[in-house]
Protein backbone atom coordinates (compact mmCIF):
# COMPACT_ATOMS: atom_id res chain seq x y z
CA UNK A 1 0.00 0.00 0.00
CA UNK A 2 1.45 3.44 -0.80
CA UNK A 3 1.34 5.97 1.62
CA UNK A 4 -0.54 9.06 0.98
CA UNK A 5 0.48 12.89 2.49
CA UNK A 6 -1.27 15.85 2.13
CA UNK A 7 0.06 18.40 0.68
CA UNK A 8 -1.20 21.93 0.19
CA UNK A 9 -4.69 21.04 -0.52
CA UNK A 10 -4.65 17.36 -1.99
CA UNK A 11 -4.10 13.42 -1.07
CA UNK A 12 -1.23 12.32 -3.12
CA UNK A 13 0.47 8.85 -3.08
CA UNK A 14 3.60 9.72 -1.27
CA UNK A 15 6.30 9.16 -4.69
CA UNK A 16 3.82 11.87 -6.23
CA UNK A 17 3.74 14.59 -3.15
CA UNK A 18 6.22 17.30 -3.90
CA UNK A 19 6.83 21.37 -2.44
CA UNK A 20 8.25 23.66 -4.36
CA UNK A 21 11.88 23.75 -4.28
CA UNK A 22 11.35 27.88 -3.11
CA UNK A 23 9.63 26.84 -0.43
CA UNK A 24 10.95 28.77 2.78
CA UNK A 25 10.98 25.42 4.63
CA UNK A 26 13.49 24.14 2.42
CA UNK A 27 15.16 27.48 2.23
CA UNK A 28 15.33 28.73 5.54
CA UNK A 29 14.06 26.55 8.06
CA UNK A 30 10.95 28.73 8.11
CA UNK A 31 8.48 26.21 9.83
CA UNK A 32 7.17 24.38 12.47
CA UNK A 33 6.20 20.93 13.14
CA UNK A 34 4.31 18.72 15.16
CA UNK A 35 4.55 15.10 15.90
CA UNK A 36 1.46 13.62 17.46
CA UNK A 37 0.82 9.94 18.90
CA UNK A 38 -1.58 7.60 17.34
CA UNK A 39 -3.52 5.08 19.42
CA UNK A 40 -5.76 3.28 18.02
CA UNK A 41 -6.30 5.45 15.54
CA UNK A 42 -7.26 8.26 17.89
CA UNK A 43 -4.91 11.09 18.39
CA UNK A 44 -3.10 11.18 21.99
CA UNK A 45 -3.40 14.72 23.39
CA UNK A 46 -4.39 16.47 20.29
CA UNK A 47 -5.02 19.43 22.31
CA UNK A 48 -1.52 20.10 23.80
CA UNK A 49 -0.01 19.64 20.57
CA UNK A 50 -2.28 21.92 18.18
CA UNK A 51 -2.40 24.81 21.42
CA UNK A 52 1.97 24.14 20.59
CA UNK A 53 1.46 24.37 16.96
CA UNK A 54 -0.58 27.58 17.50
CA UNK A 55 2.21 29.04 19.61
CA UNK A 56 5.15 27.87 17.85
CA UNK A 57 3.40 29.61 14.51
CA UNK A 58 2.32 33.04 16.10
CA UNK A 59 5.95 33.04 17.64
CA UNK A 60 7.25 33.08 14.00
CA UNK A 61 4.12 34.83 12.70
CA UNK A 62 3.24 32.50 10.41
CA UNK A 63 -0.24 32.33 9.54
CA UNK A 64 -1.90 29.56 10.83
CA UNK A 65 -2.54 27.00 7.27
CA UNK A 66 -6.06 26.19 8.21
CA UNK A 67 -8.52 26.50 10.81
CA UNK A 68 -8.43 24.50 14.00
CA UNK A 69 -11.23 22.25 13.18
CA UNK A 70 -10.06 22.04 8.95
CA UNK A 71 -6.69 21.00 10.26
CA UNK A 72 -8.32 18.31 12.77
CA UNK A 73 -10.04 16.89 9.80
CA UNK A 74 -7.05 16.75 7.55
CA UNK A 75 -4.88 14.78 10.54
CA UNK A 76 -7.56 11.85 10.78
CA UNK A 77 -8.02 11.95 6.88
CA UNK A 78 -4.15 11.32 6.75
CA UNK A 79 -4.50 8.66 9.67
CA UNK A 80 -7.47 7.06 7.46
CA UNK A 81 -5.94 6.89 4.41
CA UNK A 82 -2.89 5.82 5.69
CA UNK A 83 -4.66 2.80 7.97
CA UNK A 84 -2.75 3.87 10.62
CA UNK A 85 -4.13 1.95 14.30
CA UNK A 86 -0.51 2.58 16.31
CA UNK A 87 1.85 5.07 15.12
CA UNK A 88 2.94 8.97 14.13
CA UNK A 89 0.85 12.34 12.24
CA UNK A 90 3.53 14.09 11.48
CA UNK A 91 2.31 18.05 10.04
CA UNK A 92 4.90 20.85 9.09
CA UNK A 93 3.60 24.40 8.22
CA UNK A 94 6.12 26.50 6.68
CA UNK A 95 6.12 31.02 5.92
CA UNK A 96 5.11 28.82 1.61
CA UNK A 97 7.21 29.87 -1.32
CA UNK A 98 8.51 32.67 -2.28
CA UNK A 99 11.51 34.06 -4.63
CA UNK A 100 14.54 33.18 -1.86
CA UNK A 101 14.98 36.43 0.33
CA UNK A 102 15.11 36.56 3.55
CA UNK A 103 12.72 39.14 4.66
CA UNK A 104 8.98 37.49 4.94
CA UNK A 105 7.49 37.90 1.68
CA UNK A 106 4.39 39.56 1.53
CA UNK A 107 1.14 37.95 0.41
CA UNK A 108 2.41 34.37 0.79
CA UNK A 109 0.65 31.59 1.94
CA UNK A 110 2.12 29.23 4.27
CA UNK A 111 2.37 25.52 3.06
CA UNK A 112 0.70 22.62 4.88
CA UNK A 113 2.17 18.77 5.27
CA UNK A 114 0.59 15.92 6.67
CA UNK A 115 1.98 12.74 6.66
CA UNK A 116 1.61 9.46 9.16
CA UNK A 117 2.97 6.32 9.50
CA UNK A 118 2.57 3.33 11.56
CA UNK A 119 5.52 3.00 14.78
CA UNK A 120 6.00 1.02 17.36
CA UNK A 121 5.20 3.80 20.25
CA UNK A 122 7.50 2.00 22.75
CA UNK A 123 10.68 -0.94 21.58
CA UNK A 124 10.10 -3.51 24.64
CA UNK A 125 13.32 -4.07 25.54
CA UNK A 126 13.98 -0.34 26.04
CA UNK A 127 11.64 -0.18 28.79
CA UNK A 128 13.09 -2.94 30.64
CA UNK A 129 16.29 -2.29 30.34
CA UNK A 130 16.72 1.02 30.18
CA UNK A 131 18.99 2.83 27.75
CA UNK A 132 21.72 4.88 28.07
CA UNK A 133 22.82 8.56 27.51
CA UNK A 134 25.79 10.85 26.72
CA UNK A 135 26.25 14.74 27.12
CA UNK A 136 27.37 17.08 24.73
CA UNK A 137 27.38 20.77 24.94
CA UNK A 138 23.96 22.59 23.85
CA UNK A 139 24.57 24.23 20.71
CA UNK A 140 21.49 25.53 19.23
CA UNK A 141 19.72 28.88 19.27
CA UNK A 142 18.03 30.74 22.02
CA UNK A 143 14.44 30.21 21.31
CA UNK A 144 14.17 26.24 21.64
CA UNK A 145 10.34 26.98 22.98
CA UNK A 146 9.49 27.23 19.33
CA UNK A 147 9.05 23.48 17.55
CA UNK A 148 10.92 24.55 14.25
CA UNK A 149 12.18 22.63 11.94
CA UNK A 150 15.61 23.91 11.99
CA UNK A 151 16.90 21.16 13.87
CA UNK A 152 20.56 20.20 12.57
CA UNK A 153 22.24 20.42 16.02
CA UNK A 154 19.39 17.54 17.16
CA UNK A 155 20.78 15.94 14.26
CA UNK A 156 24.14 16.26 14.85
CA UNK A 157 23.77 15.53 18.36
CA UNK A 158 21.59 12.34 17.84
CA UNK A 159 24.60 10.73 15.34
CA UNK A 160 26.57 11.59 18.10
CA UNK A 161 24.75 9.61 20.59
CA UNK A 162 23.99 6.55 17.84
CA UNK A 163 27.99 6.54 17.16
CA UNK A 164 28.76 6.32 21.03
CA UNK A 165 26.48 3.50 21.27
CA UNK A 166 23.81 5.51 23.15
CA UNK A 167 19.91 6.27 22.75
CA UNK A 168 20.06 10.23 23.38
CA UNK A 169 22.24 12.65 23.68
CA UNK A 170 21.37 15.22 26.71
CA UNK A 171 22.67 18.52 26.18
CA UNK A 172 24.23 20.59 28.72
CA UNK A 173 24.20 24.30 29.03
CA UNK A 174 27.23 26.82 29.56
CA UNK A 175 26.77 26.55 33.88
CA UNK A 176 26.97 22.77 33.04
CA UNK A 177 22.85 22.25 33.73
CA UNK A 178 20.79 19.94 31.36
CA UNK A 179 18.87 21.50 29.20
CA UNK A 180 17.44 18.51 27.49
CA UNK A 181 17.68 15.68 24.54
CA UNK A 182 17.91 15.92 20.67
CA UNK A 183 14.18 14.76 20.93
CA UNK A 184 12.99 14.40 24.39
CA UNK A 185 12.69 16.11 27.37
CA UNK A 186 15.32 14.92 30.52
CA UNK A 187 13.94 14.24 33.93
CA UNK A 188 15.86 12.55 36.99
CA UNK A 189 15.01 11.46 40.53
CA UNK A 190 17.99 12.69 42.69
CA UNK A 191 19.37 10.46 45.47
CA UNK A 192 17.37 12.47 47.71
CA UNK A 193 14.34 11.10 46.06
CA UNK A 194 13.23 14.59 44.45
CA UNK A 195 11.27 14.19 41.38
CA UNK A 196 12.99 16.72 39.05
CA UNK A 197 12.89 18.28 34.95
CA UNK A 198 13.79 21.53 33.84
CA UNK A 199 10.83 24.00 33.83
CA UNK A 200 9.71 25.19 30.84
CA UNK A 201 11.67 28.37 29.32
CA UNK A 202 13.34 29.23 25.91
CA UNK A 203 15.74 26.89 26.65
CA UNK A 204 14.28 23.86 26.63
CA UNK A 205 11.08 22.23 24.07
CA UNK A 206 7.80 22.05 26.46
CA UNK A 207 7.47 18.49 25.51
CA UNK A 208 3.31 17.11 25.23
CA UNK A 209 4.50 14.67 27.38
CA UNK A 210 6.33 16.76 29.43
CA UNK A 211 3.12 19.07 30.10
CA UNK A 212 0.82 15.70 30.51
CA UNK A 213 3.07 13.99 33.08
CA UNK A 214 3.90 16.93 35.25
CA UNK A 215 -0.30 16.84 35.50
CA UNK A 216 -0.52 13.62 36.30
CA UNK A 217 2.11 13.72 38.69
CA UNK A 218 -0.19 16.61 40.17
CA UNK A 219 -3.67 14.46 40.39
CA UNK A 220 -1.99 11.71 41.50
CA UNK A 221 -0.36 13.65 44.39
CA UNK A 222 3.37 13.00 43.38
CA UNK A 223 5.79 15.61 44.31
CA UNK A 224 8.20 17.24 41.68
CA UNK A 225 10.66 20.50 41.11
CA UNK A 226 10.64 21.95 37.81
CA UNK A 227 14.09 23.13 37.83
CA UNK A 228 17.68 22.97 36.29
CA UNK A 229 19.76 19.92 37.34
CA UNK A 230 23.45 19.79 36.41
CA UNK A 231 25.29 17.01 34.88
CA UNK A 232 27.09 16.16 38.52
CA UNK A 233 23.85 15.60 40.08
CA UNK A 234 22.05 13.46 36.86
CA UNK A 235 24.98 10.90 37.73
CA UNK A 236 24.69 10.66 40.99
CA UNK A 237 20.62 10.18 40.28
CA UNK A 238 18.73 7.36 41.59
CA UNK A 239 16.73 6.68 38.46
CA UNK A 240 16.63 8.98 34.95
CA UNK A 241 14.69 8.65 31.96
CA UNK A 242 13.59 10.65 29.41
CA UNK A 243 9.29 11.39 27.64
CA UNK A 244 8.58 12.29 24.00
CA UNK A 245 5.91 11.46 22.11
CA UNK A 246 7.43 8.58 20.59
CA UNK A 247 9.18 7.26 23.68
CA UNK A 248 6.79 8.47 26.85
CA UNK A 249 8.79 7.91 29.79
CA UNK A 250 11.94 5.80 28.80
CA UNK A 251 14.39 4.51 31.18
CA UNK A 252 18.08 5.74 31.70
CA UNK A 253 20.40 3.51 33.37
CA UNK A 254 23.70 5.11 32.10
CA UNK A 255 24.76 8.97 31.59
CA UNK A 256 28.26 8.70 30.03
CA UNK A 257 30.29 6.28 31.77
CA UNK A 258 28.47 6.69 34.89
CA UNK A 259 25.44 4.23 36.10
CA UNK A 260 22.83 5.23 37.29
CA UNK A 261 20.91 3.63 40.34
CA UNK A 262 21.23 0.22 40.29
CA UNK A 263 21.73 -0.17 36.25
CA UNK A 264 18.03 -0.73 35.99
CA UNK A 265 15.07 1.02 35.33
CA UNK A 266 13.46 2.69 38.55
CA UNK A 267 10.67 2.32 40.22
CA UNK A 268 9.38 5.90 40.20
CA UNK A 269 9.81 5.78 36.44
CA UNK A 270 8.36 2.78 36.27
CA UNK A 271 4.89 4.12 38.24
CA UNK A 272 5.20 7.39 35.60
CA UNK A 273 5.20 4.99 32.58
CA UNK A 274 2.34 2.97 33.95
CA UNK A 275 0.16 6.18 35.29
CA UNK A 276 1.20 7.77 31.50
CA UNK A 277 0.00 4.42 29.59
CA UNK A 278 -3.46 4.95 31.12
CA UNK A 279 -3.68 8.54 30.10
CA UNK A 280 -2.72 7.50 26.40
CA UNK A 281 -5.55 4.25 26.84
CA UNK A 282 -8.08 7.17 27.91
CA UNK A 283 -6.99 9.29 25.47
CA UNK A 284 -7.77 6.17 22.88
CA UNK A 285 -11.23 5.41 24.35
CA UNK A 286 -12.89 8.85 24.39
CA UNK A 287 -15.43 9.52 21.89
CA UNK A 288 -13.82 11.65 18.57
CA UNK A 289 -14.43 15.15 17.90
CA UNK A 290 -14.04 14.63 14.04
N1 LIG B 1 12.50 18.31 23.21
C1 LIG B 1 12.78 18.34 21.89
C2 LIG B 1 13.97 19.12 21.42
C3 LIG B 1 11.98 17.65 20.97
O1 LIG B 1 12.25 17.69 19.66
C4 LIG B 1 10.87 16.89 21.47
C5 LIG B 1 10.01 16.09 20.55
N2 LIG B 1 9.62 16.73 19.43
C6 LIG B 1 10.63 16.89 22.84
C7 LIG B 1 11.46 17.61 23.68
C8 LIG B 1 9.46 16.12 23.43
O2 LIG B 1 8.26 16.74 23.06
P1 LIG B 1 6.90 15.89 23.00
O3 LIG B 1 6.70 15.28 24.34
O4 LIG B 1 5.87 16.91 22.67
O5 LIG B 1 7.08 14.87 21.92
Amino acid sequence: MSRIAYVNGRYLPQADAAVHIEDRGYQFADGVYEVVAVQAGRLVDEVLHLARLDRSLAELRIAAPMSRPALAIVLREVIRRNRVCDGIVYLQATRGVAPRDHPFPADTRPSLVVTARRVRVANPKALDEGIGVITIPDIRWARCDIKSIALLPNVLGKQQAREAGAYEAWQVDRDGMVTEGTSTNAWIVTAAGELVTRQASSAILNGCTRVALLDIAKRTGLNFTERPFSVIEAKAAREAFLTSTTSPVLPIVRIDEAVIGDGRPGPLGRKLRALYSVHSDEQAARPDIA
